[in-house]
């Protein structure tokens, strides 16, 4: 596995914002699932349950991870509950995330439940990108969600997209880094089609792109030179400078569209993979056993001893599923592995990655992944490693992604 490709992410969102639509078109869009079905009904109002539909369709929507695949990259997009409260589960579920997508309602903006998930993300340090979602519904107002992730949430919310339409007119977006408007197209939204920034957007494209770029140059003197000599400023520079912003916890790039309708996702997925991070791009440190005190720094590497958490257990029809985060080293069929808390070695009798539709066995996983343990008998929030005494995952408070400065 290419490792920089790797993107271990979640979707936080106010419940009703549409995270379970966003996530079925990203399973979509990333080939994973063959056909669009009104997940929950005909838009707005119509729900049904998740379970319901996952055992009437037999697959996963929700499940605790699913890995999918974008433009050669592989992401594993992991559950992360929505609760008001701030339970050890919401909290095992963030600290696995390398990065998070906040999905907002573009009429309902920030609203109690978005402080929670902020909070917890802030507290978990995770690295994200903002979906205003929802564009199609009458009211849609994203300058006024961006203004209240300012005032309310507090985070540098950066729009990277202004819509092209918007309610029921809303028929795409154009992206400011590329100065190119998007379009998808197909029955199910699976085409993306690039035009040219229609000619009556062209002026507050400009106007959002100069603000979009104001705003990143504070992170970067480069950008700052180049904007301040009127000079060009290329892509890549807007690329990097973002992706940095973004895992320094300075900026949260906003982008927009309307997963129901299936308008804008694939930009979506674009960004997760060129602003969220790697598992390389940030370290964790764990806890020594025998010394609380001190924190070992945890390195993304196949050849160290391995450092996992099982962070979550269920149990389905071939038997109890224990996911887990690999933060160092790698782990083999068959082989034992010692819990860190109970200090007995266990079997991991099999591994498994999750998708949507199937799971796929596989014989080793390595360090930064996010896979499926079948044959261990442990509870959730339990750290296993390769040696007695190694360390510990759970008794920490927080894991400390600690941004490499390279
Ligand atoms: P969750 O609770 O955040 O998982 O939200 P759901 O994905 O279940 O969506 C809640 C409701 O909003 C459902 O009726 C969806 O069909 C609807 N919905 C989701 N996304 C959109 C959207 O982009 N536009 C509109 N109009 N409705 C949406």
């Amino acid at each position: 596995m290419n490792l920089a490709k790797l993107r271990n992410i979640g979707i936080s969102a106010h419940i009703d914002s549409g995270k379970t639509t966003l996530s079925e078109r990203i399973l979509f869009y990333s080939g994973r699932i063959h056909k669009i079905e009104d997940v929950r009904g005909g838009g707005d109002g119509a729900t049904m349950d998740h379970m319901e539909l996952e055992k009437e369709r037999g697959i996963t929507i929700t499940s605790a991870a699913t890995s999918v695949e974008w433009k050669g990259h592989p992401i594993n997009l992991i559950d992360t509950p929505g609760h008001v409260d701030f339970t050890v589960e919401v909290e095992r579920s963030l600290r696995v995330l390398d990065g998070a997508i906040l999905v907002l309602c573009s009429v309902g903006g920030v609203q109690a439940q978005s402080l929670t998930v902020d909070r917890q993300m802030k507290r978990y340090k995770v690295p994200r990108l903002a979906f205003i979602n929802k564009m199609d519904r009458t009211g849609a107002n994203p300058d006024k969600v961006v203004q209240q992730m300012r005032d309310k949430l507090g985070v540098d919310a950066i729009p990277f997209q202004i819509p092209i339409g918007l309610e029921d007119k809303l028929e795409g977006v154009v992206d400011l880094v590329e100065m190119k408007a998007y379009y998808n197209e197909g029955s199910q939204g699976e085409i993306v089609k690039e035009a040219e920034i229609p000619a009556d957007l062209m002026d507050k494209a400009q106007e959002a792109r100069q603000h979009m770029l104001e705003s990143l140059s504070l992170y970067s003197d480069e950008l700052m030179e180049l904007l301040l000599a009127e000079e060009e400023v290329p892509t890549d520079l807007i690329h990097k400078v973002t992706h940095d912003a973004v895992i320094g916890l300075n900026i949260t790039p906003v982008f927009m569209g309307s997963a129901y309708k299936n308008k804008c996702v694939q930009p979506l997925l674009d960004a997760v993979t060129r602003y969220l991070p790697s598992p390389l791009e940030i370290q964790y440190k764990a806890k020594d056993v025998e010394d609380p005190n001190k924190l070992i720094p945890l390195s993304c590497d196949d050849d160290k001893p391995f450092v996992g958490m099982a962070f979550k257990i269920v149990e389905d029809p071939y038997g109890q599923l224990t996911f887990m985060r690999i933060y160092q080293g790698k782990i083999e069929k068959g082989k034992g592995y010692v819990n860190q808390r109970t200090g007995k070695t266990d079997r991991f009798a099999r591994i498994v990655r999750m998708h949507s539709d199937k799971r796929e066995e596989i014989d080793s996983a390595g360090a930064g992944d996010i896979v499926a343990v079948m044959g261990v008998d442990c509870a959730s929030g339990d750290t296993y490693a390769s040696e007695r005494n190694y360390c510990s995952l759970e008794s920490i408070f927080v894991p400390i992604p600690v941004i490499k400065i390279s």
